[in-house]
């Protein structure tokens, strides 16, 4: 942990899973590429002195744009062919928060998100109503089309052959829910998380990523984190805000309660993923009890780092 803070700091993740370098058969089609350019976004505008909260927003954006992650444009099927994206955001400095679950038409669910956390007396919209809300207050809007990528689509296929029936997480799969957590040049905290859930899910089936204390929590007081995984366990566990409470309540560090809850509890009760986590002490970092997570971190004085598998620093 540095004795003295970085003036500002950028980690981002891209999901987790069993990513071994024989399983992306030695190459990376471009994750590491994709992460370097959310840092690199993400990283100008908390150089340039902008808050936590546009600079986790700008780097979500980078990989909802990117048809490698599991969320935006390159977000999974559901049972019914349909991509219904979950997306939040949070504020540390007054813990103020948005989040969206099953929209189907905005481009950048995260950028919805934050519109429902500074311009709706709400928390969390869901659904059709969410769709209008984006409409209403005119986020850039997408068709069917545009999210429908091919390798996403034979994912559905496949798990219908298989005879799959209800959505699980599958760590096999290396589904990429994408986030940021930032601290800025004034010691504010934020987190957003983005992601299309799980290939074939029913029902309106929500995960972790859009429930706030679960995926996604930013407080000034202790953390701010973003998670991924299998969102039912980090939903029981409510992860996010489990490991903020363990900083702010037990005075333990950020990275020691990060790690009892992911690669404790929550490993204990059936749960896979991990967590990107800035403390507000400046520290950051990650933990996760999968093979690997592509992630990547940036600070004021520390040069851009991605990493996918476990073995890596
Ligand atoms: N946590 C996400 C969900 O359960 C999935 C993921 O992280 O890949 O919806």
């Amino acid at each position: 942990m540095p004795s003295a803070p970085a003036a500002w700091s950028l980690v981002i993740h891209g999901g987790a899973g069993v990513m071994t370098r024989e399983s992306l058969g030695g190459a990376d089609p471009g994750f590491s590429t994709a992460l370097n350019a959310a840092l690199s976004v993400g990283g100008d505008v908390l150089a340039k002195g902008g808050s936590a909260v546009d600079a986790v927003e700008a780097a979500v954006r980078v990989l909802e744009d990117d048809p490698l992650f599991n969320a935006g444009r390159g977000a999974v099927f559901t049972a019914e062919g349909r991509n219904e994206l979950d997306a939040a955001i949070m504020d540390g400095s007054d813990r103020s928060a948005g989040s969206v679950t099953g929209v189907t038409r905005t481009r950048n669910p995260v950028s919805l998100a934050r519109a429902v956390m500074e311009k709706s007396p709400h928390v969390l919209l869901a659904r059709e109503g969410a769709d209008v809300f984006s409409l209403e207050h005119g986020l850039d809007q997408a068709s069917p089309a545009y999210f429908r990528i091919e390798e996403r689509w034979q994912q559905l296929e496949a798990m219908k052959r298989a005879g799959g029936g209800t959505a699980v997480f599958d760590a096999n799969l290396k589904y990429g829910t994408v986030g940021a957590v930032a601290r800025d040049r004034n010691g504010h905290l934020a987190a957003a998380t983005s992601t299309g859930g799980l290939t074939g899910k029913r029902w309106g089936r929500v995960g972790d990523s859009p429930i706030i204390g679960a995926g996604t929590y930013a407080d000034d007081r202790s953390a701010a984190i973003s998670a991924t995984g299998s969102g039912e366990y980090f939903i029981r566990e409510a992860v996010a805000h489990e490991i903020c409470a363990r900083v702010r309540l037990a005075g333990v560090s950020v990275q020691d309660a990060a790690d009892a809850v992911v690669r404790g509890e929550l490993m204990a009760m059936g749960g896979d993923g991990g967590v990107i986590f800035i403390g507000a002490d400046g520290s950051m970092g990650w933990s996760f009890n999968t093979a690997g997570l592509f992630r990547g971190c940036v600070s004021a004085d520390r040069k851009p780092i991605v990493a996918i598998y476990g073995d890596e620093p």
